[in-house]
This record gives structure tokens, sequence and C-alpha cells, in this order.
């Protein structure tokens, strides 16, 4: 991404300053600015800059104290706060690095200094979301990896038992898939996945639905806010997708790639007073799975979270 792609949000009380600092960056950063703590998290939320320009003496909330919100926010924690501060006292100074924040700029400000600070702090942050990134997608589908699945299905599983709201969970697993291995090779074996992959991704379509690769030729696909009708709606579509494919498989009785699929929902509604593990329902899950399995495979199946 190019440097004039970053984002910089500045939030100063004074005008004067505002204008400097602005004028400064704008040239390479995409600038926004706030004159006040109380919008500033709000901008901070909305427009996800690559770093936050924060003056420490403002009105009503300060700096510090934004500060101490921006970091026990989930959305924001990660983002970098250099203060913008005429305090030069040592004690402040370790304060606002005691916050949180990853550097000081003093006033009155030097433009040189701004602008290397600036520099340094957007190109780590974005080199930490990149190794985020990376960290979390697996490698031959593009898909999001086990942990990453893991860290979400936890989050998911509290949003949903706080919300008391419904969760889906499907697992999806390519039938004979050793046999197409030793029939076409671990190569095409690989492409396979990747297409599998490809064609989950589009079956899943609204924004909050998530892919995984659990690993092997095993998928699985979070869905929130969706209930038992919708997960099967989906499953349906994906064995609707394979069958009008055709995807040759030559040593499957069927000839063409399939998958099978089980399916399960948390109602939190319905059980209100119960508290539910992650493990209960990814094994509901594979349950299902290996009904549909065993009862022959391209199909979905589906089994309560409880009896
Ligand atoms: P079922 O219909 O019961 O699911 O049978 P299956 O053959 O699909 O299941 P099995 O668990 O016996 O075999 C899974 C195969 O998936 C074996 C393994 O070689 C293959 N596999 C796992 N990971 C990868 C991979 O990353 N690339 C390739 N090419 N193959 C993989
Ligand atoms: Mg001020
Ligand atoms: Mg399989």
């Amino acid at each position: 991404m190019p440097l004039s792609k970053y984002r910089v949000l500045i939030i100063d009380d004074d005008i004067t300053t505002i204008r400097l600092i602005a004028e400064a960056l704008s040239p390479d950063y995409d600038v926004i600015i706030t004159t006040s703590a109380e919008d500033g998290l709000k901008q901070a939320l909305a427009a996800k800059p690559y770093l936050i320009l924060l003056d420490v003496l403002m009105p009503r909330i300060n700096g510090f104290t934004l500060c101490k919100q921006l970091k026990s926010n989930e959305q924001t924690h990660n983002i970098p706060v250099v203060f913008v501060t005429a305090l030069a006292e040592v004690d402040e100074q370790a304060k606002g690095f005691e916050l949180g924040a990853v550097d000081y700029i003093t006033k009155p400000i030097e433009v040189p200094l701004l602008r290397a600070r600036v520099r340094t702090h957007t190109r780590l942050y974005q080199q930490t979301l990149q190794l985020e990134s990376l960290a979390a997608t697996d490698f031959l589908t593009g898909l999001a990896n086990r942990r990453k699945f893991d860290e979400a299905m936890d989050m998911e599983l509290s949003r949903c038992q706080r919300g008391k709201t419904t969760l889906s969970f499907m697992m999806i697993d390519i039938d004979d898939f050793k046999a197409y291995n030793d029939y076409y090779g671990h190569g095409k074996g690989d492409d396979c996945l990747s297409m599998v992959a490809r064609i989950l991704k589009q079956s899943a379509r609204r924004a909050t639905d998530l892919v995984c690769r659990l690993g092997g030729e095993e998928f699985g696909i979070i869905l929130t806010d969706t209930d038992k009708e919708g997960a099967m709606q989906m499953a349906e579509s994906i064995l609707t997708v394979f069958q009008e494919q055709q995807i040759p498989h030559a040593s499957s009785k069927r000839g063409f790639l399939s998958v099978s699929i089980g399916a399960t929902e948390l109602d939190v509604k319905a059980h209100p007073d119960r508290d539910f593990l992650v493990r209960d329902i990814v094994d509901k899950a594979d349950n299902a799975l290996y009904l549909a399995k065993t009862k022959g495979r391209n199909r979905v199946e589906y089994v309560p979270l409880l009896p």
C-alpha cells in the first residue's frame, strides 16, 4: 500500500496545532481531524486510522483518559497513539507510555521530526497488520486457519451468549478425498482444496460469515445470527453447487467431487440458563458430519446442540 493511503487521525482542541500538523502530513497521508476526545473515539472506531496523534490537554476528557479508552477497546487497542503536548515533564511523558502510547511529540512542533515519527509508526503498524493477517491465514487456500477459527469461535460464542442470539456452525468434509489424491496426485489434490475453498467462500455471502480450513480436507463455517433453517439452506446450496459443477472425481462412485456437511445451531434464547462451550458446538457438528458420511455422503445432516 502506498504511503499516501495511510490514514492519520489528529485529535487536538487547538485549531492552530491541527492546521500545522495537517498541512505537514496531508501531502503523504489521508488526514482526518477532530477537536474533541468524545468525537475522537468515534472517529477512531469508524475510520480505523494507522496512527492517532493525540493532544494531552483538552477540556472535559483529556488525552490520557481517551488513550485509556482506546487501549481498552477491542477495535482500537492496537492503533498506535502518539501524544502531542507542550508538557516536557518526564513524569507526564512516562505516564503516556504507561497508558500504551508509542511515542511523544512536543510542542512547538518541528515538522521534520513530526513527519519522521509518523512515517516510522504508520509503517510499523502496517507490518503488524500484515503479520497478524498472515498468522490467521491458511497458506494453501487463503481461508482463515485453525488458529483464527478458535479465536473467532470464542468471540462469537460470548457475543451470542451476551446478546441472547443464535449461532450456527457447519463442518464440511470432502468425500473420498484420499482416493482423489491417490488417483490424481497430491498436487491436483491441493488444487482441489483451493477450489473447494473458493466454492465455500462464494456460498457464504454475508460479511459476518467466517469460512475456515480446520485442517486437511475439513472446513468450517461460522454463521452468526443464523438459525438452523438458514444454516440448512446454505448447506443445501453448497451441495447444489457441487452437483451442478460436476468436478470430475473418477475414483468416487458418484463420479464427481462432493462434500458431506454436519450442522448444528446454538439458540441461546431457548436455553437462557445454560453455559455453552466451543467444544460442545464443534463436537455436535462433528457428530452430524459423521452421520452424513455413514448415510452415504454428498448430504447434510443436523444434530441439535441439546438433545
Ligand atoms: P471420507 O469420504 O470418509 O471423508 O473419506 P476421505 O478419503 O475423504 O477421508 P480420509 O480422512 O480417509 O482422507 C483424507 C485425505 O486428505 C488423506 C490426506 O492425504 C488428504 N489431505 C489432507 N490434507 C491434504 C493437503 O493439504 N493436500 C492434499 N493434497 N491432500 C490432503
Ligand atoms: Mg489542548
Ligand atoms: Mg474426507
